[in-house]
C-alpha cells in the first residue's frame, strides 16, 4: 500500500513537471509546484535546480542537501508549506558541491546539525582548485561546514518514527558522497550518484571515478528494493527500475572505458572510438565527461584488473 501511495505521489509530481515547465538547470525559486510529496512524510523541493529531500514529522524536519545558492528564502517558504512551525533539526550533505550545499549557513545558524562525510568537510572548509573552471574556490564560511562527520561505517538515526540510514559511497561522483535512506518511507536520496537529466559527472580531483560510480550504484540497489523511490541530486525522482537502467548504462560505459584506458587512450581517442554511442542517452558535453573519466581512470590504474570486466 505504501508503494502504491508513493507511486501516486510520484505520478502527481510528474504531472506537475509536465504542466509547469519545471526547469532543472535554472535558478528559479521553489513555488508550490516545486514541492513534490512522495509519501506522507517525505517530499522533494526543487531549490534552484537542486533537489532537496524533506522528511517531516511533527515539529521536526530533516533535509538532504540545502539547495542552490541564494535559494534559502524560497526553500524556507517551501518548508513552511510542507510543515508550518517545524524546524530543521538535521541537514545531510550528499557531497560538497555548492549547488547541493548552497544554504548550509542558514540551517546551521538556526541550530541544525549538518551531517556529511569527512571528505565533504575538507572540500567545503579549504580553498581548492576547480580544474574545469581554471580557478580556485575559497573555503566556505565556517557556518556552512558540516558539524557531524562520518567516515566509512554506515550509521542510522531514529526520528519521528522514521529509521534514517546513511553511509559513504567510496569514490563515486566525488570523493565524499553519502546516501540517505528513509527506510520506512522507502525513499533513498543519492545526490549526484544518479543523474537522469544532466550528464553524469565524475569529479576526479576530489576522488570520483567511473569504477567507484558504478560500485556505488550497485550498493544503492542493494540498500533499496523494487518499491524504493530514488531522489537524484537534480532531475525527476526515479523508480528503482529507472535507476537500475541508469546503472546498466553506466556499466556499459565503464567496461568500454576500461578497454580504452588499458590501450593507453585519452579522452579524444575514447570519443573517436564512440564509447558514448549506441546508448539510451546522449551527452551534452561528451568530451568533458570523457576527460574527467580518463583523469579518474588513470588515477585508479591499479584497479583496472583485466578480469574485472
Ligand atoms: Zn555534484
Amino acid at each position: 500500500m505504501k508503494g502504491r501511495n508513493a507511486l501516486r505521489g510520484l505520478l502527481a509530481g510528474v504531472l506537475v513537471v509536465a504542466t509547469s515547465g519545471y526547469v532543472y538547470a535554472g535558478r528559479q525559486s521553489p513555488t508550490a509546484d516545486d514541492v513534490h510529496r512522495l509519501t506522507d512524510s517525505v517530499s522533494v523541493v526543487n531549490a534552484g535546480g537542486t533537489n532537496v529531500t524533506v522528511f517531516s514529522a511533527g515539529d521536526t524536519l530533516v533535509l538532504v542537501d540545502s539547495g542552490a545558492p541564494n535559494q534559502g528564502d524560497a526553500l524556507a517558504a517551501a518548508l513552511d508549506n510542507i510543515a508550518p512551525d517545524a524546524t530543521v533539526q538535521t541537514l545531510f550533505n550528499t557531497h560538497y558541491h555548492l549547488d547541493n550545499t548552497g544554504n548550509n549557513e542558514r540551517f546551521g545558524a538556526s541550530g541544525a546539525t549538518i551531517i556529511a562525510h569527512q571528505r565533504t568537510h575538507q572540500w567545503i572548509s579549504q580553498d581548492h582548485w576547480i580544474p574545469a573552471e581554471d580557478r580556485y574556490a575559497k573555503a566556505r564560511p565556517e557556518g556552512a561546514w558540516p558539524t557531524r562527520l562520518i567516515f566509512n561505517a554506515p550509521e542510522s538515526m531514529e526520528t519521528g518514527g522514521e529509521e534514517i540510514e546513511y553511509g559513504y559511497l567510496l569514490g563515486a561522483h566525488t570523493g565524499g558522497d553519502i546516501y540517505v535512506y528513509f527506510r520506512n518511507a522507502n525513499v533513498l536520496a543519492v545526490g549526484d550518484v544518479a543523474s537522469p537529466v544532466r550528464d553524469p559527472e565524475l569529479d576526479w580531483i576530489s576522488g570520483g571515478w567511473i569504477g567507484g560510480y558504478v560500485d556505488a550504484m550497485d550498493r544503492l540497489l542493494e540498500i533499496g528494493n523494487t518499491e524504493t523511490l530514488i531522489v537524484p541530486g537534480t532531475g525527476p525522482v526515479m523508480t528503482y527500475a529507472e535507476f537500475e537502467a541508469e546503472r546498466e548504462l553506466m556499466e556499459v560505459v565503464r567496461q568500454r572505458l576500461f578497454v580504452q584506458v588499458r590501450a593507453g587512450d585519452g579522452p579524444q581517442n575514447m570519443l573517436d572510438a564512440g564509447v558514448l554511442e549506441g546508448l539510451d542517452r546522449t551527452w551534452d558535453e561528451p568530451f568533458k565527461f570523457l576527460y574527467d573519466a580518463a583523469k579518474g581512470l588513470w588515477g585508479n590504474h591499479n584497479k583496472l584488473d583485466p578480469d574485472g570486466i
